[in-house]
């Protein structure tokens, strides 16, 4: 496997054989440890010293289950800290069967043009390109396609990545070609400021991905892809309702944050959930389940139709429904839609928007609810970057800044998504001192909170919620360095065999005897050198706490408030001065 670097300085592409340093890692493993050691930390996210890395999982490209998530990491303009933002779509397992370990994307063009990169099996080459500029998403993919041919990856930024806002995502094409997007932490912007408006992959001829033993490969995939098939969540919840399952479950639970976190209970919830969803998908002939990219077992992502039975959107996921639905207190779900469309087409993440959106609804912009009128916005103002477009494409903070409203749910800059944190304690300890701010999927508590995956642990007590969150967070960051899709946590936790078999793909993959201490090993260093860049960064204890508007205001129904003291926050992340090693796989 190998390494393209390529400079956007002086516009060269290096083709570099995998230094020893980061040949143990893939995905999020193998992009923080490039950006913690080649990023300084205290650069500008948007300037020439900032590194935008892309990197397929160690078992992307391989006929392992749901092994096709691709890991894009950087500096954040969001948060300042690093960032590991994580998408489907076809190009992780293009990239892995091209034998490409990373793609490193560095420097800044001297002169205002914009460029494209194609990567084959030849190479990757820069190209000048005029006719992309000021598209959107979806324009770029059918433009690409049609010029390359359907087979060809895509990662394209649109409107909001070329004016280097903090919200902008990298959209990634899917088997479809439409959009799944790595969403989270602005790094669409930290790709515009690099000029770089689309990268191509085309896996035509690709040697392939090695496998050492290919027979105990063969075993454990089919290990992992009947745990997967039998588990309620895997198997039934996920494939029936997508993420969206989850609106009645945590409305029911008191924990679905509404009215920019306000309560915890959405009195329209019903309206937006995943089985009125189902309904409306299958009554106007869309895709009720879907794989974000081949081999997908789990197929929880889906397409939506609208009522003239047209596509809408698809990708349809609870945090986006949640976000603009109860957080906005919006009840109409092609409304939503609309929303959902609009921001994969522009670039911008829909959990930072719905969350900037709600506070410039405390703010008076628009009223709660007013499905229309923020369609308006996010076409019209963030579409087209007018100077509010700006403010809000920036992020909630900068919006709360802008408006002078002080209840804003973000921690070290990133909204906050659909879990409130004081009725969901293992998820307001991984919001609190995650790496990446404020993430749900950094350490998915909700697993043992809510679902009781993995067992169980009040998420309204604090009793035994600090090694939850902590076991979880090593966990996933393991997890997202393999490129397997994070929902094969939920049958892991549960399955003993499926567990095993994750280690056993990588062995045979690999030719290892990992055992289940190596997977924490690696799980642990990824979240110790993440660490250790946001401290060169400036980032200290004092910035793992909540806002305090979770201290003093209690949450409907349960009237709780975030009780947490900073000595057991800091608990967290108690294994940070361990000694710990990872074995190297190539
Ligand atoms: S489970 Fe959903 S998000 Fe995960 S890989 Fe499959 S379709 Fe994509």
């Amino acid at each position: 496997m190998f390494i393209f670097r390529i400079n956007m300085t002086d516009l060269t592409v290096t083709k570099e054989s995998v230094p020893q340093e980061y040949a143990a890692f893939g995905g999020r493993a193998l992009t923080s440890t490039i950006v913690e050691k080649e990023v300084p930390a205290t650069c500008n996210p948007l300037g020439p010293n900032n590194k935008l890395v892309i990197a397929p999982g160690l078992l992307s490209g391989t006929s392992a289950p749901s092994s096709g998530r691709l890991s894009v990491g950087s500096k954040s303009p969001l948060t300042g800290g690093i960032k590991e933002s994580n998408a489907g779509g076809t190009a992780s397992q293009k990239l892995a069967k091209l034998g490409i370990k990373a793609l490193i994307i560095e420097g800044q063009p001297l002169e205002d043009k914009s460029y494209i990169i194609k990567v084959d099996k030849e190479g990757a080459i820069i190209t000048e390109d005029t006719a992309l500029v000021g598209l959107g998403n979806y324009e770029i993919m059918k433009s690409l396609s049609k010029d390359f041919g359907n087979h060809v990856g895509v990662l394209s930024i649109g409107p909001a990545g070329e004016a280097k806002m903090a919200t902008a995502n990298i959209s990634v094409k899917d088997p479809d070609g439409n959009i799944r997007s790595a969403g989270r932490g602005g790094l669409g912007a930290v790709m515009g400021s690099k000029k770089v408006k689309a990268i191509l992959i085309d896996d035509t001829d690709a040697p392939g991905v090695a496998i050492a033993n290919p027979e105990a490969f063969k075993e454990a995939a089919r290990i992992l892809a009947k745990g997967l098939t039998e588990h309620p969540v895997t198997g039934q919840g996920l494939p029936t309702y997508g993420t969206n399952v989850l609106v009645n479950i945590i409305n029911e639970a008191g924990a679905l944050p509404t009215r920019n976190f306000r309560s915890g209970r959405f009195n329209k919830a019903n309206q937006i959930s995943g089985e009125a969803m189902r309904d409306l998908i299958i009554d106007r002939k869309g895709k009720p389940t879907h794989g974000c990219h081949n081999g997908c077992v789990i197929r929880c992502s889906q397409v939506y139709n609208d009522r003239d039975g047209n596509y809408l959107t698809s990708g349809f996921e609870y945090e986006t429904i949640w976000g603009f639905g109860a957080n906005c207190c919006i009840d109409k779900l092609d409304d939503i839609a609309k929303i959902d469309w609009l921001c994969d087409d522009i670039g911008i993440d829909t959990i930072e928007i719905a969350v900037t959106s709600a506070i410039a609804m405390e703010a008076g912009v628009l009223e709660f609810g007013d499905g229309e009128k923020l369609i308006e916005i996010i076409r019209d103002d963030i579409g087209k970057v007018t100077p509010l477009g700006r403010i809000l494409g920036n992020g909630a903070d900068f919006t709360g800044k802008a408006f002078g409203i002080t209840r804003v749910p973000t921690v070290k800059g990133q909204g906050m998504p659909a879990y409130d944190p004081r009725a969901v304690k293992g998820v307001g300890l991984t919001y609190a001192t995650s790496t990446q701010g404020a993430d749900h999927t950094a350490g998915y508590s909700v697993t043992a909170n809510i679902l009781k995956v993995g067992g169980y642990v009040s998420p309204l007590g604090k009793e035994g919620n600090v090694e939850l969150s902590r076991n979880l967070q090593i966990a996933t960051a393991a997890v997202d360095s393999t490129g397997l899709c994070l929902f094969i946590a939920f049958c892991i936790l549960d399955n003993q065999d499926a567990f095993q078999a994750v280690i056993d793909l990588l062995n045979a993959q690999y030719g290892l005897s990992l055992t289940a201490d190596d997977v924490t090993a690696l799980g642990k260093t990824v979240l110790k050198t993440e660490r250790a860049f946001n401290k060169e960064a400036g980032f200290t204890n004092k910035h793992d706490r909540l806002p305090e508007f979770f201290l003093e205001e209690e949450c409907p129904p349960h009237n709780v408030t975030w009780d947490f003291t900073d000595e057991e926050v800091d608990e967290v992340f108690n294994f940070e001065n361990e000694d710990v090693k990872v074995e190297t796989p190539c």
